[in-house]
């Protein structure tokens, strides 16, 4: 996937992915922070899920604290 992070005056960024503006679809605000996550938490490890342990790509949204989540 494809990602386009555009720096805003604010220390946000938004973000197009996959050629999309990211919109939060809880409030539709459009400008978001960015966290990366690893994915080893203990439920993932008792499952034995095949991603477990890989990197997420986090954004959260400004606004409303809601948090995306994208594996790369
Ligand atoms: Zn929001």
């Amino acid at each position: 996937m494809d990602f386009q992070e555009i720096p805003q005056a604010d220390g946000s960024i938004s973000v197009v992915a996959a050629g999309r503006q990211l919109v939060c679809t809880v409030c539709g605000g459009t400008r978001f922070h960015e966290r990366n996550s690893l994915l080893n938490t203990r439920a993932a490890t008792f499952f034995r899920f095949d991603w477990a342990n890989k990197e997420a790509t986090n954004y959260i949204c400004n606004q409303c604290g809601y948090i995306f989540w994208f594996m790369l």
